[in-house]
């Protein structure tokens, strides 16, 4: 056994599994286990990668200026109000550690994304799971948990892994309800790819309150989780907050170069959206047709219903063996469901026919 002794709470931190990336003795056919956007990253943005290799022993621009330039004009956003991080994981981080610690509390929504109750762990704070109604956040559920020793809520926008979404005016009402010294962070992930005429994904929010933050990532639709690149969007003392308390070189060269062009390839991005406005309802149905459950989704996944945990599993293991790698979410609570990407036409494709074999089988 080791002296050394952590802070209070990391121990209690169960690590973040992330999506499997092969399966042993398999060729994949596709990786379906973390979101990573159909159609992989702009040629654009891998045009402005390549191009930066000679300038490697540069340090980025501390301040991601040009990126955030960018983002703002793509967004109509004034980048003052932006910061880049290393991935919109290392931004709900600092934001975490900035306002929560020992004997705080992060209200978030039961199968909402985990790294909110283990950040929360991370700080010694304690995470606090608010009940959803039919795998959807419940505001009412959530105001009822907030207590005084709340610091943050948390709310995934759509949410993984449920795919399910929360409208622009339960937002407002949950907001409306928080304490003016509570943060609430909307975590808008996966924003770029819901088209519903009541959601918004969280801008509006953060230009008419202090104490509301959005954060976006470039890992989802623009198919650059490799890179780690996300920014948020928030009120100027935030801002200011996290431009004392972040590393100060947190995005690199490559991760700046690549998110400026793959803003600039708009055609891509709709491209992308596009394949998903097929693909999604197109594997919905299908899934639906053969008994299964897929939850209604408006991101670029599916929740799937298997009706037990242990024929969940049965058909991950049927799906790996197929070269189709599905995500396990027991660790959300949700033993009974596999989270599954929406791939290309192939890979949707694929996905139906091992799972109608697996039907007929099982
Ligand atoms: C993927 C995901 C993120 C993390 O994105 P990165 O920018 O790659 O760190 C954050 N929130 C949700 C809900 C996600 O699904």
């Amino acid at each position: 056994m080791s002296a050394l002794t952590p802070r209070p709470g990391i121990m209690k931190i169960a690590p973040y599994v992330p999506g499997k990336d092969s399966v042993d003795g398999k060729e994949t056919i596709a990786k379906l286990s973390s979101n990573e956007g159909a159609l992989g990253p702009s040629p654009k943005a891998m045009a402005a990668y390549a191009k930066i290799a000679s300038e490697l022993h540069r340090y980025p621009d501390g301040g991601s200026e040009k990126l955030r330039v960018a983002i703002g004009r793509r967004f109509g956003l004034d980048a003052q109000r932006i910061v880049c991080g290393s991935g919109s994981d290392e931004l709900l981080n600092l934001l975490i550690r900035a306002y929560c610690g020992p004997g705080d509390e992060l209200l978030y929504s039961q199968h909402g994304f985990l790294m909110y109750p283990i950040n929360a762990l991370g700080v010694g704070a304690t995470p606090v799971a608010a009940p959803e109604n039919n795998y959807r956040a419940d505001v009412d559920a959530m105001l009822a948990k907030v207590t005084n020793k709340t610091r943050i809520v948390c709310l995934a926008n759509p949410n993984n892994p449920t795919g399910t979404y929360v409208t622009k005016d339960e937002v407002r009402r949950l907001h409306a309800g928080l304490p003016k010294d509570v943060l609430l962070v909307i975590d808008a992930a996966y924003a770029e790819y819901v088209s519903r005429n009541d959601y918004e994904s969280g801008v509006e929010l953060v230009d008419q309150a202090e104490n509301v933050v959005m954060t976006r990532t470039f890992s989802k639709i623009y198919g650059l989780g490799g890179l780690r690149l996300g920014w948020m969007y928030a009120p100027a003392a935030v801002v200011d907050v996290m431009s004392r308390f972040r590393q100060p070189f947190n995005v690199n060269l490559a991760a700046q170069a690549a998110g400026i062009a793959a803003l600039e390839d708009i055609a891509h991005t709709d491209a992308s959206r596009t394949n998903n406005d097929i693909w999604l309802p197109w594997l919905s149905a299908e899934l639906t047709k053969l008994g299964l459950a897929p939850l209604p989704s408006v991101g670029n996944f599916l929740l799937v219903g298997f009706g037990a945990k242990d024929r969940a599993a049965a058909a991950n293991t049927w799906m790996m063996n197929d070269g189709l790698i599905p995500r396990m979410v027991a660790g959300y609570g949700l033993p009974e469901h596999l989270r599954i990407t929406i791939g290309t036409e192939t890979e949707v494709k694929a996905v139906r026919d091992s799972l109608a074999r697996f039907v007929a089988a099982k």
